[in-house]
């Protein structure tokens, strides 16, 4: 993201240090007991990893303790890096009230407050790092600025802002409600045809997101849309993933059909999310494209589940969807692990609760995919989606000291991963044998 941006803030940010004297180096070893570094799949054993400030500069075998550097033991536990969701939305909470009248009721600050929960408990669940994809522009811009700047805990992110989609798409709130009520965020992301695409895109960018989110297929959540039918023209896909390339932005699609996920994966998108109704031919198309699947299983498993014992609290048409659609996401999720798809770690969180993240690993695990192959799709491969491997999702000399540990081995038991006893992010130790840390 605005890699320029980043280094300006670098830049300043050490000017600043340079010129205050006031920064105090911190050395830090990591005695891992067990070590599963994000890239390689193999674990290794008695590993040292050194940090100072906020990076990783070294890892060596064996436990040594360098001269006037902190020691964290974490020798019993199996240490890996800071866990990444690709598709949350910190500002949305589904299923706590009924959902046409939480959208009437809550503004968009009481959506920013709830960011601030949920950003923290994201944290603490050992997710240091999400792409949000899909909230009110100025709030999740907000969060991820206030999150940098140290003002609240959560994961490093990058976000979205509106999703865009047609009128009467997926992205429409006002579908389904008396035409004369409005809000101004529920016309936000509408794009109807090239030129407004172009245009919107251009703002989202004006306005400080970090990648676009489309909704080339209807969805399940929303009111009225086909979750099967494409949407979006190819025009307007197209359009959309070549503006925001030009401007260094990642294009992430929600689609559930086939035609929309073949058509958004061929003009160029970067990944799929959901991906429901993918077929063999989807996945040849996503793999000579290079287009990452985000399968969101537990997403799937929560409409499923509330469609069938609170279908109250859902929208018309919502839990009808919900019992159509969600069962095939696990299926889908193997086929195209099997067939050779890149897949990043992605679960909706915000349709189900925040802090459950991890859940999706033993769904994924369910479905067939190794363990290992879980944890690399929630670490070196949400990174390369994100577009900054640079930074997050491995265990090497220059990314930052984000980590997680477990007290038994999740390639064993990979339900491990919903309790992590230890969470770092920057070098900063947020929780640690279990417990916060304050
Ligand atoms: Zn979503």
């Amino acid at each position: 993201m605005n890699r320029l941006k980043t280094l300006l803030c670098a830049a300043s940010a050490s000017a600043i240090l340079a010129v205050s004297g006031a920064a105090s180096a911190k050395d830090l070893v990591i005695h891992a007991g067990t070590l599963i570094d994000g890239v390689s799949r193999t674990e290794r054993q008695h590993v040292s990893i050194r940090v100072h400030d906020d990076r990783i500069v070294a890892i060596e075998d064996g436990f040594t303790t360098p001269a006037g550097a902190e020691v964290i033991d974490l020798s019993d536990k199996t240490v890996m890096p800071g866990l990444i969701d690709a598709h949350v939305h910190l500002t949305l909470q589904l299923g706590k009230g009924p959902q046409q009248l939480m959208a009437v009721t809550n503004s968009s600050f009481d959506n920013a407050m709830s960011g601030v929960a949920n950003a923290r408990t994201t944290l603490l669940a050992g997710f240091t790092s999400v792409r949000d994809v899909g909230g009110d522009t100025p709030v999740v811009v907000a969060l991820r600025k206030a999150q940098k700047n140290g003002t609240i805990e959560g994961p490093r992110m990058w976000v979205s802002g509106h999703i865009l989609g047609p009128t009467g798409g997926h992205g429409d709130a006002s579908h389904g409600f008396d035409p004369e009520l409005t809000k101004p965020s529920w016309s936000e992301g509408i794009v109807d045809g090239p030129e407004e695409a172009l245009k919107k895109v251009r703002q989202m960018y004006h306005d400080g997101v970090d990648l676009i989110k489309i909704v080339p297929s209807g969805g399940v959540a929303s009111v009225g849309d086909d979750p099967n039918a494409q949407l979006m023209t190819d025009a307007e896909i197209k359009t959309i993933v070549d503006t925001a390339h030009t401007l260094h932005m990642k294009v992430a699609a929600h689609a559930h059909g086939k035609q929309a996920i073949d058509h958004a994966s061929d003009i160029g998108v970067d990944s799929i999310e959901h991906g429901t109704f993918a077929d063999a031919e989807s996945y040849a198309i996503m793999k000579k494209r290079g287009t990452y699947l985000v399968p969101t299983l537990i997403a799937g498993e929560t409409v499923y589940n509330f469609a069938r014992n609170h279908p109250e609290l859902l929208s018309p048409s919502v839990a009808e969807k919900a019992l159509a659609v969600a069962p095939r996401m696990a299926s889908n999720a193997y086929n195209a692990w099997k067939s050779g798809v890149k897949i990043a770690f992605g679960t909706d969180a915000g349709v189900y609760q925040h802090g459950l993240n991890a859940q999706e690993f033993a769904l994924m695990v369910k479905a067939g995919i190794p363990a290992m192959d879980t944890i690399i799709a929630a670490t070196s491969s949400a990174a390369d989606l994100i577009g900054d491997s640079a930074d997050i999702g491995s265990i090497q000399p220059g990314r930052y000291a984000d980590f997680v540990a477990t007290d038994a081995d999740p390639v064993k038991d990979i339900t491990q991963l919903q309790h992590v006893s230890f969470v770092m992010q920057g070098g900063r130790v947020y929780k640690k044998d279990g417990q916060i840390v304050p």
